[in-house]
């Protein structure tokens, strides 16, 4: 049976600490690029796009798990700030929550609807469709 969607933050702040989670992943693999140079943890709203790194790595596979990386520089939604504004990563938080909260209430509302489907029959009824695997 299909789980009920978890919500993906518990608030603003994990979401916003997760953009850099996100961010840190990509440049860790990264074997030319100096950490701490671009620490993220000093950009209090990131670029959701760069993680607030101010450019986009993309990885390519060289053979035996090794990794070639291009810089795509700067990242085109902050210009290579790696920085937003509150407002911009709120409204961004507000889409991801919205998008949680419909993809749940559909879980919910088709939830009652077996629920009552499910009261209508008969214990016959039930066994007949236990039995059908449905
Ligand atoms: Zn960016």
């Amino acid at each position: 049976m299909m789980e009920r969607p978890k919500r993906p933050y518990r608030n603003f702040a994990e979401f916003l600490v997760s953009i850099q989670i996100y961010w840190r992943q990509e440049t860790r693999q990264d074997p030319f690029l100096a950490v701490e140079d671009l620490d993220c943890n000093l950009i209090k709203y990131p670029c959701r796009r760069c993680g607030g790194a101010g450019a986009i790595f993309i990885l390519h596979p060289k053979g035996k798990g090794q990794c070639r990386s291009e810089v795509e520089d700067p990242c085109t939604a902050c210009q290579g700030l790696g920085k937003a504004t509150k407002k911009a990563c709120q409204e961004e938080y507000r889409q991801v929550i919205a998008r949680w909260k419909e993809e749940a209430g559909k879980y919910d509302r088709l939830k009652e609807v077996k629920r009552r489907v499910l009261k209508k029959l008969t214990e016959e009824e039930v066994q007949a469709l236990k039995e059908l695997g449905v």
